[in-house]
């Protein structure tokens, strides 16, 4: 793979033995529609690891031996880079970019963003806004990415928006990240400006610890997307930029919690979709809407009924993403049984009791959190949420065995 920055445009050309298949780190099967992309509102004079870094987010699925880059990186990077993916990466020649003051949260305006916003209210926002690609046609235009971005800005935080169009490069699922981390292609660039030693992201709990993003459904220390120690933890640490997960060991039913008790409860924005709110008819509204009404403890509010094509899901039997979300809200939703959820209700037996480990903190997930940025996550934790019991904790461990 042969990676070219020019300002902000990035160019990748892949070698024989590269592929135009591959899968992410989430083990999800993608494939490769084009081969250059661009990000918009970003300094071209970042430290060359920075620049390293956010390439690889794009294309580490398609590489298969080595990576040249277009400027010399640090021998920490490539380090990183072969012990992660077992790929040479070269040149090597630059002298490791030492980690900023500042921590700055990822911010895409869904709740568990919100959370983790909440959480530092000094910590400036970088929000990473979808443009459409030159080249490639845009098969989603109900997605507002506009939306989201004027959201983002009426939040009155310190904001940098960074554009790209990264996401067409994707033929499969199109269009899509090639790796999660491509979200943070505008925030590694502007690191440096920004003095970053950090980057905050809204994953938690289901996502961190009980493999729900992955969909393999048991708990997942290793995760290696996630975890300060998996290939990407280290490879971001080596550019100075750690990940931080600062609402990593509470549950949705939580970051749902703090996010609509906080002062950006206005600007809380999951769905896609509509433009004046939540469109209310989507997959993602439906599950949101689950958690929503057993955080509020009221009766669920949907016009979907189990005739809609995103409630088929709901129709089949368990596993779910977010299965322990669906527990925690069929033991608490009034009147779950008269909904499209009914059905769910046959395969567990969720009570108040078996789910309130999903009210509180995993404790290993504050203790990742790097010490620059450890208290005051531990303190908003104390305060607003309070840690699991060693038998809530034995809860998350034993996820899906
Ligand atoms: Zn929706």
């Amino acid at each position: 793979m042969r990676v070219t920055w020019t300002g902000a445009e990035l160019t990748f050309r892949l070698d024989p033995d590269d592929e135009i298949t591959g899968k992410a780190s989430d083990e999800h099967p993608i494939k490769l529609a084009t081969n250059s992309c661009s990000v918009g509102g970003v300094p071209d004079d970042a430290h060359p690891d920075l620049f390293a870094l956010a390439a690889w987010t794009v294309v580490a699925p398609w590489t298969r031996r080595r990576v040249s880059f277009d400027r010399a990186v640090s021998a920490e990077l490539a380090e990183a880079l072969h012990a992660g993916w077992g790929i040479e990466a070269g040149p090597v020649g630059a002298e490791p970019r030492r980690p900023g003051a500042r921590l700055a949260i990822s911010y895409s305006g869904g709740a568990d963003s919100v959370a983790a916003a909440a959480m530092y209210p000094e910590a400036p926002f970088v929000h990473f806004r979808r443009v459409p690609h030159r080249r490639v046609p845009n098969r989603w235009p109900h997605y507002r990415s506009d939306v989201l971005a004027r959201l983002a800005e009426r939040t009155g935080r310190e904001l940098s928006t960074a554009t790209s169009d990264l996401e067409y490069t994707l033929a499969e699922p199109r269009p899509g990240y090639p790796e999660h981390h491509a979200v943070a292609v505008g925030a590694l660039l502007l690191a440096d400006q920004l003095n970053l030693g950090g980057l905050a992201f809204g994953y938690e709990l289901g996502s961190r610890w009980l493999g729900g993003d992955r969909y393999v459904l048991r708990y997942t220390p290793d995760n290696p997307m996630w975890a300060p120690n998996g290939r990407w933890g280290k490879l971001f640490a080596a550019a100075g930029v750690h990940i931080v997960l600062p609402v990593g060991g509470v549950s949705e039913a939580v970051t749902m919690r703090l996010a609509l008790d906080s002062d950006l409860k206005k600007y809380v924005r999951w769905c896609l979709r509509g433009t004046d709110g939540p469109c209310r008819n989507c997959g993602k509204c439906l599950y949101k809407e689950l958690i929503q009404a057993a955080v509020e403890r009221r009766p669920l509010d949907t016009p979907m009924t189990a005739r809609h094509r995103a409630a088929q899901p709901w129709l089949k039997k368990p596993p779910y993403g977010g299965q322990e979300m669906v527990e925690y809200g069929l033991a608490r939703v009034p009147g779950i049984e008269h909904t499209l959820f009914a059905g769910v209700l046959d395969y567990f037996d969720a009570t108040e009791e078996s789910t309130s480990w999903l009210d509180h903190c995993y404790p290993p997930a504050l203790d990742e959190i790097p010490a620059p940025w450890r208290p005051e996550a531990a303190a908003y934790i104390e305060a607003n949420v309070g840690l699991m019991t060693e038998d809530e904790v034995r809860r998350v461990e034993t996820w899906g065995a």
